[in-house]
C-alpha cells in the first residue's frame, strides 16, 4: 500500500472524529454530554491510551483534563514532553455513568474507533495507561501490576507499534508508591521512543525482531 502522507491522515481523522460525535452504538450514549475522541498532534509517535471520559472529559469533551490529566500532563513534562506533541485518546469515547467500569460490550462497541486511530495517527509507542486500555490492546488477561513499564510488541489497527503499558495516572493519584512507579516508568519513554523511532521515514520499518535486541524488551 501507498503510504498516505500526514495531511490525508489527519484528514481522515477529522471524518472519523465527525462519524465518533454521532454515535449511538452502544448505550453509552444515553448519559454522555458529548462524545470525548482524543486529541493532540494527528501525526504523533507516541500515544496515549486511558480507560474512558470522567466527569471533566464528559462536560469539555476533552481527554484527560481533570486531576489525573493534571499529572499527566506534569509527567510529560517531566521528560520534556508537551501534550500536544501526543495523541491521548480513551478505550471508550463516552463516559460511562457515575464513573463506572466500561463494559465488554460498550468496548467492543467502541474498538474500531480507536483501532482506526491508531492506523491513522502511526504512532510508534503507545502507552496503555491502566487495566482496562492494556488488557484491550495486548490481547491478554494479564493485569498492569504484571506488565507495568515493560514494553511488547502489539499490533493495533493493522499497524505494528510497540506498547508500553502503564499505572493509570489516577491510580498514582490515590497510593505514592505508584505515583513513583509511574513516575519512573515514564522516565524510560525518552529511550524507548529513541529506540523504536524510525530515522525521519527515511529508511525501511523496523524489523519486530530488531527490537529485543536493543534490550527494551521482557
Ligand atoms: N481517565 C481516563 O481513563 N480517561 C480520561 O480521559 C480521564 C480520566
Amino acid at each position: 500500500m501507498q503510504p498516505r502522507s500526514a495531511a490525508e491522515r489527519r484528514e481522515d481523522l477529522v471524518a472519523l472524529y465527525k462519524e465518533a460525535r454521532g454515535c449511538v452504538l452502544c448505550p453509552l450514549a444515553e448519559g454522555r454530554t458529548q462524545v470525548v475522541f482524543g486529541n493532540g498532534d494527528s501525526d504523533a509517535d507516541l500515544m496515549f491510551v486511558g480507560e474512558g471520559p470522567g466527569f471533566h472529559e464528559d462536560q469539555q469533551g476533552l481527554p484527560f483534563v481533570g486531576r489525573a490529566g493534571q499529572l499527566l500532563d506534569e509527567l510529560l513534562g517531566e521528560i520534556g514532553l508537551d501534550r500536544s506533541k501526543v495523541f491521548v485518546a480513551n478505550v471508550v469515547k463516552c463516559r460511562p455513568p457515575g464513573n463506572r467500569d466500561p463494559q465488554p460490550d460498550e468496548i467492543e462497541s467502541c474498538r474500531p474507533y480507536l483501532w482506526k486511530q491508531v492506523e491513522l495517527i502511526e504512532p510508534d509507542v503507545v502507552c496503555t495507561l491502566g487495566n482496562f486500555a492494556t488488557k484491550l490492546l495486548t490481547r491478554s488477561s494479564r493485569g498492569i501490576t504484571q506488565v507495568a513499564g515493560k514494553p511488547q510488541e502489539g499490533e493495533v489497527g493493522g499497524r505494528r507499534v510497540v506498547l508500553y503499558p502503564l499505572f493509570h495516572p489516577a491510580a498514582a493519584l490515590r497510593t505514592p508508591a505508584t505515583r513513583e512507579r509511574l513516575r519512573e516508568d515514564f522516565a524510560r519513554l525518552p529511550e524507548l521512543l529513541a529506540a523504536v523511532r524510525r530515522p525521519a521515514d527515511t529508511g525501511p520499518e523496523p524489523e519486530p525482531a530488531a527490537a529485543p535486541q536493543l534490550g527494551l524488551f521482557g
